[in-house]
């Protein structure tokens, strides 16, 4: 019998520097994942690879700018070329500058679209030859309860582009599932984690690596489509 669907899967976390893809990275590799971390700073992710290592489990880091395909594909490669397989991509790294539209920060807008979006798209890119060769993977998108409800004004720009993650996780699992390629999303409410210093009710980000950890544990033939976490005395 298996004792774990975790134990030995090779998992791509973007944004593993700090909040819920640490806290992910932390958990899965714990759980005997073997977990490859991608995000800008260096010496963040070097320490998350260092604390998994001494706690005897499996990590790699490597810097990624998730906006530069080149990078993303790098990340990709260094889990194919150290653990020689990508199961699970986790599509987390995101960005979320507050300010009502009539404050025109275009760059922002352009930042969050960059990130938030063709981030995922570029990891989706860089992953889905590898788990098509296999015949098999996971694509864990992190989207937000402001994909299904807008916050505004200041969040215009962000929601959108969470409503198209959740658009794209959707079409991802319809062209994907006759190649036994699962794909989930996960909709985060308020989690303390850097991006959210302002929400009183924040919760650990433990939660969203527990639900994430649900998801890829499940057999096979199970897909967990869409999963919205939030904390309990949040009313939005
Ligand atoms: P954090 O700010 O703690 O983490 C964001 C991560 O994304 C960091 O590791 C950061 O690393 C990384 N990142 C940002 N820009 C880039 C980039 N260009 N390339 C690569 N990595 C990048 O916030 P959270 O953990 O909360 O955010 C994780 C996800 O959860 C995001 O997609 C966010 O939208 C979503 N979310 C969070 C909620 C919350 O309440 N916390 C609520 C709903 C959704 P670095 O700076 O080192 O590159």
């Amino acid at each position: 019998m298996q004792m774990s669907n975790i134990k030995d899967k090779v998992v791509v976390i973007t944004g593993a520097s700090s909040g819920i893809g640490e806290s992910t990275a932390k958990l899965l590799a714990k759980q005997g994942a073997k977990v490859v971390l991608g995000a800008r700073r260096l010496d963040r992710i070097d320490a998350v690879v260092q604390e998994i290592s001494a706690t005897g489990g499996k990590a790699i880091g490597f810097a990624t700018n998730v906006t530069k395909r080149a990078e993303v594909e790098a990340l990709i490669q260094g889990a194919v070329d150290g653990f020689g397989r990508v199961d699970v991509l986790i599509n987390n790294a995101g960005i979320m500058p507050i300010a009502p539209i009539e404050a025109l920060k275009v760059d922002e807008w352009d930042r969050q679209i960059d990130v938030n979006i063709k981030g995922l798209l570029y990891g989706v890119a860089a992953a889905l030859p590898h788990m098509q060769k296999q015949k098999s993977g996971h694509i864990i998108n992190i989207a937000s309860v402001f994909g299904i409800k807008m916050f505004a004004p200041g969040g215009t720009v962000y929601c959108a582009t969470k409503a198209a993650v959740r658009a794209l996780t959707e079409g991802l699992r319809m062209e994907l599932h006759s190649q036994n390629i699962r794909c989930t999303m996960i909709s985060p409410g308020a989690f303390a984690t850097e991006l959210s210093e302002f929400m009183k009710m924040a919760i650990p980000a433990s939660a969203i690596a527990r639900a994430i950890a649900y998801a890829i544990e499940q057999p096979v033939e199970v897909e967990v489509d869409e999963m919205v976490i939030r904390p309990t005395v949040q009313d939005f």
